[in-house]
């Protein structure tokens, strides 16, 4: 089932993933040269990916809905980003 792209978090590795409508999260790595997703590496091609459909498997396979991380405090991963943009 296809569900629209809601926000965006980094995991403790410091890879993307998305937030899905659908209330799954799915990771979108841009891991080169075996996943290469330039535009999740900006601030603008996010926003630009927000409400484009992703394939949830999750959804296909009726799994519980994942609740995403709490933004009201950066997380580690959060603020390294953070860091790399100074
Ligand atoms: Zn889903």
């Amino acid at each position: 089932m296809r569900q629209a792209i809601t926000g965006y978090h980094l995991d403790d590795a410091g890879h993307w993933v998305a937030q899905l409508a659908c209330g799954h999260n799915q990771h979108v790595r841009h891991d080169p040269p075996w996943t290469v997703r330039d535009w999740v590496t900006t601030r603008q091609g996010r926003r630009e990916m927000r409400g484009h459909r992703l394939d949830c498997p999750k959804c296909d396979r009726h799994a519980p809905a994942t609740p995403p991380p709490t933004t009201d405090r950066p997380t580690r991963a959060n603020h390294a980003e953070a860091s790399r943009r100074l």
